[in-house]
């Protein structure tokens, strides 16, 4: 009963033993190069070409359609540069004031190169309205691209009706799917995305590997240059086992997808009833029905500022959980940037924690947490503000 309790898969998971398992081989005697002609180098390609399949299978795609590459935040750079290179004009992004900063400063950069940038407004529960992008839609865009769901407050967007509208127009659709990939199911047929991001480290896979969807008629310029590994759009030796440790982990979750989502939805229905239940101030943020099946953020009325303090009483408790705010706000100690985009006022998008279960959570640690949680929240109550702060500012991944 000693043991730390995890609950910041949003942040990052941990890896599956399974997955380690197929990566081992390739941190150890398969070390081949994949362009390699001799036997080392067509063990290597064997595999990353095994794994290209299993990351298409999870998404219902094609494998000569995925491209990897070093994270979720290089698919979502590929995708927006790469669109906007190939358009060969300064371009015009459309995207939701939601999105995660490897969207928002890639667009940001975009920006400084000419490009014009549209932020789409979400409602109160963080969708986006497709009023919103169909006015957008009116002027000439080079790609939409919205989150499939949200990392801070886990809302699911409609992606299959927002990408529906956009291809009506012939615009390009992107989605990062970063939070959703592993969690919800994903079939890019149906939902009419022409690129959509993944990253390993969500779905207990290993960190700095992460898979651009890329349809066969979607033309992309790279932005990495040199030997034109990866049909050209990523040049660099391949990560082999980071690559096989994706595969397997998206094969992984194809398969376990569904109870796994029966299960982690059960587990925060009650913690979230329980919550409610103990703390009448307490309110959920996000989309009551669309949201992410592990995924609580909440916070607390009248006591936002001392929700870092929480965080830490948590912490020492051996719960591990999240403020789940934009690092560069909680380093300025501002409100969330989503929640003030969500309607929230400036105090209450100051407390947000987040709870991200995953897979190997139980329901006795759901218990424990509950039990945990009272005196946690009373102790919060009494740390300074300034610890509560750095308390924040600490936990900030994403
Ligand atoms: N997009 C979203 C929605 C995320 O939550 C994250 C990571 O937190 C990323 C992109 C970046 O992925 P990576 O950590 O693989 O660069």
């Amino acid at each position: 009963m000693n043991s730390r309790i995890y609950f910041d898969h949003s942040a990052t998971t941990p890896l599956d033993p399974r997955v380690l398992d197929a990566m081992a081989p390739f941190l150890g005697g398969a070390f081949g190069n994949p362009s390699s002609l001799h036997r080392e180098g067509r063990m290597a390609r064997e595999a990353v070409e095994k794994a290209r399949a299993q990351v298409a299978a999870l998404i219902s795609a094609q494998p000569e359609e995925i491209v990897f590459t070093a994270s979720g935040t290089e698919a979502d750079n590929l995708a927006l540069i790469g669109a906007v290179r190939a358009s060969g004009k300064p371009g015009h992004i459309v995207t939701s004031a939601i999105e995660h900063a490897a969207i928002l400063e890639t667009c940001r950069f975009l920006a400084e190169s000419g490009a014009k940038i549209t932020h789409l407004p979400v409602d109160a529960e963080g969708i986006v309205r497709t009023d919103s992008l169909l006015r957008a839609l009116q002027s000439n865009v080079t790609l939409v691209s919205i989150m499939a769901a949200n990392n801070v407050v886990g809302t699911l967007e409609p992606i299959e009706e927002l990408a529906h509208l956009t291809k009506l127009h012939g615009v390009l659709f992107h989605s990062d799917a970063v939070q959703a990939g592993g969690k919800i199911p994903l079939d890019v047929n149906r939902l009419h995305v022409d690129l959509l991001s993944l990253s390993a480290h969500k779905l207990h896979g290993p960190k700095g590997v992460g898979a651009l969807y890329v349809h066969k008629n979607v033309k992309l310029s790279p932005i990495i240059f040199g030997g034109g590994q990866e049909r050209g759009l990523r040049s660099a030796t391949e990560n082999v086992a980071g690559i096989v440790g994706l595969g397997a982990a998206a094969e992984i979750a194809r398969q376990e997808l569904e109870s796994d989502a029966v299960r982690l939805a059960q587990f925060r229905e009650n913690i979230a009833l329980e919550l409610t239940r103990q703390f009448p101030n307490c309110y959920v943020f996000g989309h009551a029905v669309h949201r992410l099946p592990g995924h609580l953020s909440f916070g607390f009325r009248g006591q936002e500022r001392e929700l870092g303090g929480l965080l830490s009483a948590l912490d020492a408790a051996g719960v591990a959980v999240s403020a789940g705010s934009a690092c560069s706000a909680q380093h300025s100690g501002e409100p969330s940037p989503v929640l003030l985009a969500m309607g929230y006022d400036a105090e209450s998008a100051r407390g947000l924690l987040r709870l991200s279960l995953g897979r190997f959570n139980t329901e006795q640690e759901v218990e424990r947490f509950l039990e945990i949680l009272p005196q946690a929240v009373a102790s919060a109550a009494h740390v300074p503000r300034n610890s509560a702060a750095s308390a924040l500012t600490a936990v900030a991944a994403q």
